[in-house]
């Protein structure tokens, strides 16, 4: 469907920071086993919810990473962060510092020895800050190369504890946020088609046993073409039976239901019959 322009925003705002997190992610990975690492954290102290982009332990620190993918110019007056345009944004500073002392507070019952240290990276090379304060908690695309090799340096092992504190810190990972923010949709607004798994674009055909783009040209197989809008149907409107009419009519009826049928019973199990026959997952 087609979103409006405040959806459309957060959507693209979505998308970068996801992206900007999983290139931190990539740099975080190279870091070795002295080091545990858990992304995307959601977590609570007192009904107080506070999101971490990446949490990482090592013998003695925990270090709390959120990251920003920012792109262009921006600039601080003050505590206070700009767009270039003149348009006031929220502080990510103070959003660190939040969730540092939300960490704390969390942490504490645990008795650690470790230190915490937060940071704000800025993952994107084509962020500038006019008038940046010369703050430790800052990492700029320019240090991100050297503060990562400082973080490599002679660390010792990990300690059978450092696990179990992860272990402990996972188990109280919130699985709903109630920040979470989803466009209303409806069943009967949405186009239906299977989407390309590229450019997600709609203007697909099937030929051949293969899913064609017509927008980016990318080809997949049928099969997981089927499968992958079968777990989109699923994740959208997970109230919905799986039939074959219904897989049939959410592909656009651009595959045969025999087909469907094949590489449904192939993938999920088949429950019921006749006209309550329908697939749940395996
Ligand atoms: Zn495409």
């Amino acid at each position: 469907m087609k979103l409006d322009s405040k959806d459309k925003q957060q959507f693209i705002n979505l998308v970068r920071g996801f992206e900007g997190e999983s290139e931190f992610d990539g740099l975080l990975e190279q870091l070795g086993n002295e080091y545990l690492i858990m992304n995307d954290l959601l977590l609570a102290k007192h009904n107080t919810f506070f999101q971490i982009d990446s949490l990482v332990i090592s013998h003695d620190t925990i270090y709390l990473f959120e990251i920003k993918n920012y792109e262009g110019d921006y600039y601080i007056e003050g505590d206070k962060w700009y767009l270039c345009s003149g348009t006031e944004i929220q502080s990510p500073l103070i959003q660190l510092k939040r969730n540092e002392t939300l960490l704390r507070r969390f942490l504490q019952p645990y008795q650690l020895s470790h230190i915490t240290k937060a940071f704000l990276v800025f993952i994107n090379p084509e962020f500038t800050l006019y008038k940046a304060p010369r703050d430790e908690m800052i990492i700029f695309p320019s240090q991100l190369k050297r503060f990562m090799k400082g973080l490599s340096l002679g660390k010792p092992q990990l300690m059978e504890n450092q696990l179990q504190l992860a272990k402990k810190i996972l188990a109280e990972h919130q699985d709903k946020s109630p920040y979470t923010r989803l466009p209303t949709y409806k069943y009967e607004q949405l186009q239906k088609g299977i989407i390309c798994w590229k450019c997600r674009a709609i203007e697909t055909k099937i030929d051949g046993g293969q899913l064609l783009c017509s927008i980016c040209s990318a080809v997949e197989n049928a099969d997981s073409a089927i499968l992958r809008s079968v777990e989109e149907l699923r994740l959208l409107f997970p109230e919905r039976k799986l039939t074959t009419n219904a897989i049939y009519e959410w592909c656009g009826a651009m595959v045969s239901k025999k087909t469907i049928r094949r590489v449904m019973k192939a993938n999920y199990e088949l429950t019921g019959h006749g006209r309550t026959a329908h697939f749940i997952k395996k």
